[in-house]
């Protein structure tokens, strides 16, 4: 369970403040533009701005540890992947930091390009590929990665409806029902409603502790409904 106890973050004139848990699972945090949605997840990242309160993972305080020792991975929208790293490379990078592949880990590499529909672009760079097979490449790097919790920024934002709903079902069905606990902005409600277990509602600074997704679109808050409108 991810607990943010007492959580808050300041951004100049802005303030963030969550006091939740996030089960396992896959929740959607959706909220009205500039709310927060973003500094949240930074939060949980260890990015960004100071964070006073704890971000506490299975017990473990991570307040103070850098990014990279955090339980976390993390996938945003313009995606991120090294342009002078194969798109093979660039995935692996999830199973070893240097590089350097055992033939099991190539072969994992393979796979997981082959369930996102990148079969045998590995050897490309990015440059080569088209926005949606880099969406789908920076989505393989996150499915190989073991780090419990993940974390996707709008990350499917860029793509047409077909291929969004074909990602955030490998999403729910390869990350979140594997017991991952899976945090995902989406600027659309539908993706919530059609994907999410729960939803965690952001608006002016407050982070609301997530409910069941049923529940929340059954009787939204004043404030969740004057934003899903
Ligand atoms: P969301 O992701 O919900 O759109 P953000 O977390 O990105 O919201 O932003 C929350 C608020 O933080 C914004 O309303 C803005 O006022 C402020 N903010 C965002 N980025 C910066 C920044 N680089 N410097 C100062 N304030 C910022
Ligand atoms: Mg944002």
């Amino acid at each position: 369970m991810l607990t943010l106890d007492d959580v808050t973050v300041s951004k100049g004139t802005f303030q963030l403040r969550a006091n939740l848990q996030v089960p396992p699972g896959l929740t959607a945090v959706i909220g009205p533009s500039g709310g927060g949605k973003s500094t949240l997840l930074a939060a949980i990242a260890g990015f960004g701005p100071t964070v006073t309160g704890r971000v506490i993972w299975d017990g473990d305080d991570l307040s103070g540890k850098e990014p990279g020792q955090r339980p976390v991975t993390m996938l945003f929208q313009d995606h991120n992947l090294f342009p002078h790293l194969t798109i093979a490379q660039n995935v692996g990078l999830a199973l070893a930091p240097r590089l350097k592949l055992s033939v099991k880990q190539s072969a994992q590499v393979d796979a997981v390009l082959t369930d996102v529909g990148l079969p045998g672009l590995g050897g490309r760079k990015p440059a080569a590929l088209s926005g949606g097979q880099i969406g789908r490449a920076a989505l393989a790097r996150c499915l190989l990665s073991d780090r419990p919790v993940v974390l996707l920024d709008e990350a499917f934002a860029a793509l047409g409806p077909a291929l969004r709903a074909e990602m955030l079902t490998l999403v729910r069905d390869r990350m979140a029902q594997q017991g991952r606990t899976v945090i995902m902005v989406t600027h659309d409600p539908n993706d919530a409603r059609s994907f999410a277990d729960q939803v965690l509602f952001v608006a002016e600074g407050v982070a609301h502790p997530p409910l069941k997704a049923a529940a929340f679109f059954y009787d939204p808050s004043p404030a969740a409904q004057s934003y899903l409108g």
